[in-house]
């Protein structure tokens, strides 16, 4: 068993998200998707809570190009018999964004906490969008909720992964894997009270790694924009180098340095237990990518 991470560029388009179905529909054994928001969308979730408990109104073309681009994905990616389910979960969750904004712009005095809560409610909004998107692409894929096994703990105004407790109701969760599951990354829920809260910005490759560690996969695959692992930011440097090998600690040592193709928290839990990781390209998949062990 595998557990496939996909990123917000991979989920970004109608193009990527083609390529996407047939990398997951073209493996050979029971894989779990973990999918980002599409690319772009967590910003504008933040962008429009800003706006909302500013008291302004400018988010409402915000929302309503959101709104828009989902619903053209679904129509170039969900087979037709699935579009009017797909749209009407999607069309659910942009009118929960409209009311959660509009009681953040008329109520522009609410205590900082539930602010705050709203705030993280709010986010949560681009990966179920997406991987409801995503469950409805794939014939027969099995849709799971992350909220009800990812699991954090408030410390300091912060919200802290529940290790234990996220590994046991993971294990829960897949008594057995078969055929194609998928769950979304980032997003999360607090053990105690329950509202909705995430493993910060760019968490789904560590929403990815818990998985993979909890049902101890074959191996993680983080699916990005570029071709694998560099020695420094391709997008940056011309002369970056592909590494098409490298150990956990060297990965390790360039993600907290940057490196942002991988979460700095993501290799830990996989490298306790020897799990592979590839890093490849969604828009290149034949290239091998860099596996890290
Ligand atoms: P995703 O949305 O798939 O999670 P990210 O934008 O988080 O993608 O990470 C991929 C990006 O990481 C690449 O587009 C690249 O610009 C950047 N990056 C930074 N350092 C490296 C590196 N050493 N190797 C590969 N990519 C890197
Ligand atoms: N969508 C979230 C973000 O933009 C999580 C992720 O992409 O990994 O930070
Ligand atoms: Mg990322």
């Amino acid at each position: 068993m595998k557990v496939l991470k996909f990123g917000g560029t991979s989920v970004g388009s109608v193009e990527s998200l083609r390529n996407v179905k047939d990398i997951v529909t073209g493996q050979k054994e029971p894989v779990i998707v973990v999918v980002s928001a599409l690319g772009g969308v967590t910003n504008q979730l933040i962008e429009m809570t800003r706006l909302a408990q500013s008291g302004s109104n400018d988010y409402e073309p915000i929302l309503a190009q959101v709104a828009q681009r989902h619903r053209d994905v679904i129509a170039g990616v969900v087979p037709e018999a699935m579009q009017g389910q797909c749209s009407a979960i999607v069309t659910q969750f942009i009118d929960n964004l409209h009311s959660f904004y509009g009681t953040l712009s008329l109520n522009r005095d609410l205590p900082q906490q539930e602010q705050q809560r709203l705030a993280d409610a709010i986010v949560c909004h681009g990966e179920v969008m997406s991987s409801a998107i995503v469950a409805c692409m794939i014939e027969g894929a099995v849709p799971h909720f992350s909220p009800n096994f990812i699991k954090t703990r408030e410390r300091d105004g912060r919200h802290v992964l529940e290790a234990e407790l996220t590994r046991q109701l993971i294990a829960n969760e897949w008594p057995a894997v078969e055929g194609i599951h998928v769950a979304q990354g980032f997003i999360a829920d607090d053990a105690d009270e329950h509202f909705k809260t995430n493993l910060g910005r760019g968490g789904s490759d560590y929403t990815a790694a818990l998985i993979a560690a909890a049902l101890r996969a074959d191996s993680q695959e983080i699916w990005t924009d570029v071709d694998g692992f560099y020695d420094k930011d391709p997008r940056k440097y011309d002369d970056a180098r592909l590494l098409d090998q490298m150990t956990y600690a060297q990965a390790q040592e360039l993600c907290d340095a940057g490196a942002k193709v991988i979460y700095p928290p993501t290799l830990r839990p996989v490298a306790e237990l020897g799990i592979p990781v590839w890093v490849k390209n969604t828009f290149n998949p034949t290239v091998p990518g860099t596996v890290i062990r």
